[in-house]
């Protein structure tokens, strides 16, 4: 399947002939993860979970079943959601006094709890995070890790004693998606949603937005403050020093299996996937190439091989089935391994393996003596070389766009008065849309995409995914 040709298909074809999703089972969108895409994920979460943990954030976690009328307590937010909500409305043959639901986010699961483990100021920051499922009614067609009805979400949440603070929070979670995004070999823009498209009770949103190949976006994170949008409402309060009860600043952070979709488009290819070695549950793949008669030998030096990696905390596989070598290479490369070690006769008689590398196909030679520093500078090459490609291939996706006309795939910079009405006219007429105000972005001064007015502000316009 080309990738250039049919995105679409290509992308379906790939995550589930490969072993990241199986889409069989009996509800649209709820998903099944097999066990080569679960360790990917995992491997995510850990990337994620080291990240967060090191700089003092807290694991939690949250019942799953929301009351009604806890939900209900910041309107703006409901509003927003209520059309995707799975309902609880019997047990066993009872209709339940209080309806409860599925969490679509977990606000309001945890800001009722917030309200009673925060006193006084001396309680402060408080920050936590939490890796569950949630669960929204996607009503547009779905796909695999990027629109489904069940997501693997995280989603991190603070509460601080002033605005500034919170604002702090902000920047740090902004390090902490560059720290996830290098593991995942991916480039990301960050654009200020505008006021229609922000998060439902949000003050403002930052989307991490991710260019697909084929000129689309993908938001795969987004950040929100929320001042004390929710602290009022659900009595989020703190005692200051002097006395004075106020209420709480708050932020979010969320993140998604979206990620993971987001690295296959990217660094995929028309072979198949190509996992970036920091993620890839199967950094390299040991192979056998037998000849007659030396069977056992040379599969025996293929096992040192294999163990000598796993004991230098490589992830290795020993693919010692009793198939044709080429059928295993072309099983593995499909999979995306970043590496894959050959052991023959010549390597088990001269102590060496040979390397090849499934992002470029380069072979090379380890020696022996230094096989387990050989293969990590490989695999760190490996990420080098995708991380700068992904950048490259990203670049030639932004372009300057001067008149609506000039409006296609890809990311196109206008300027852009501001106004909604603007804004919305963008949408109606392209079919492409207002990612936001991107950062860094905000220099000089041009006429207004639409209606021609002179302003100051850039706008990223793009076809989300
Ligand atoms: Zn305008």
């Amino acid at each position: 399947m080309k990738k250039e040709e049919n995105f679409s298909d290509w992308y379906n074809e790939v995550v589930e002939e490969n072993g990241l999703t199986d889409k069989r089972y009996p509800i649209k969108g709820m998903n099944v993860w097999p066990p080569y895409g679960w360790k990917t994920m995992l491997l995510i979460d850990a990337i994620v979970r080291r990240e967060f943990d090191s700089r003092g954030h807290d694991e939690v976690n949250f019942p799953l079943l929301i009351p009604e009328d806890q939900f209900e307590k910041e309107k703006e937010h409901i509003k927003g959601f209520d059309s995707q909500v799975f309902w609880v409305t019997k047990a066993g043959d009872n209709e339940l006094d209080i309806r409860l639901l599925l969490r679509p986010t977990s606000e309001t699961a945890m800001y009722p709890l917030f309200a009673t483990w925060i006193r006084s100021h001396a309680d402060l920051p408080l920050r936590i995070y939490q890796i569950v499922n949630t669960f929204r009614y996607e009503t547009k067609q779905t796909r695999a890790f990027i629109r489904v009805r069940e997501i693997h979400f995280i989603e991190g949440h603070t509460c601080h004693a002033t605005f500034e603070d919170a604002e702090r929070q902000i920047n740090e979670d902004i390090e902490i998606m560059r720290d996830i995004a290098k593991g995942l070999c991916l480039p990301f823009r960050i654009h200020t949603r505008p006021d229609w498209d922000k998060f439902p009770g949000a003050f403002y949103t930052k989307a991490i937005d991710t260019l697909l190949p084929d000129g689309r976006t993908l938001q795969i994170a987004s950040i929100h403050q929320y001042r004390s949008n929710f602290a009022v409402p659900y009595g989020i309060y703190f005692e200051e020093e002097d006395g004075t009860r106020k209420p709480v600043f708050q932020t979010t952070f969320g993140l998604s299996e979206r990620m993971l979709g987001a690295v296959v488009a990217v660094h995929g290819d028309d072979m198949g996937l190509v996992m970036p070695p920091p993620i890839a549950p199967v950094q390299a793949v040991v192979v056998p190439v037998p000849v007659k008669g030396e069977a056992g030998s040379i599969g025996g030096e293929a096992e040192k091989v294999w163990k000598r990696l796993s004991a230098a905390g490589v992830r290795a596989r020993l693919d010692s089935r009793d198939i044709r070598p080429g059928n295993k290479y072309y099983e593995w490369e499909r999979k995306g391994v970043p590496l894959r070690i050959e052991v023959g006769r010549r390597e088990a008689a001269e102590k060496f393996v040979t390397a090849v590398r499934r992002d470029s196909g380069e072979k090379s030679r380890i020696d022996g003596a230094s096989l387990e520093d050989g293969v990590k500078e490989l695999l760190d090459e490996i990420s080098d070389s995708l991380r700068r490609r992904a950048a490259e291939k990203e670049k030639l996706l932004e372009k300057e766009a001067a008149a609506l006309a000039d409006i296609g795939p890809g990311l196109n910079m206008v300027w852009w008065c501001g106004s909604e009405e603007c804004g919305k006219g963008i949408d109606e007429k392209t079919g492409s849309s207002i990612l936001g105000i991107p950062e860094g972005k905000q220099e000089g001064s041009g006429r207004c995409i639409v209606c021609g007015k002179e302003t100051g502000t850039r706008a990223a316009v793009s076809r989300p995914m």
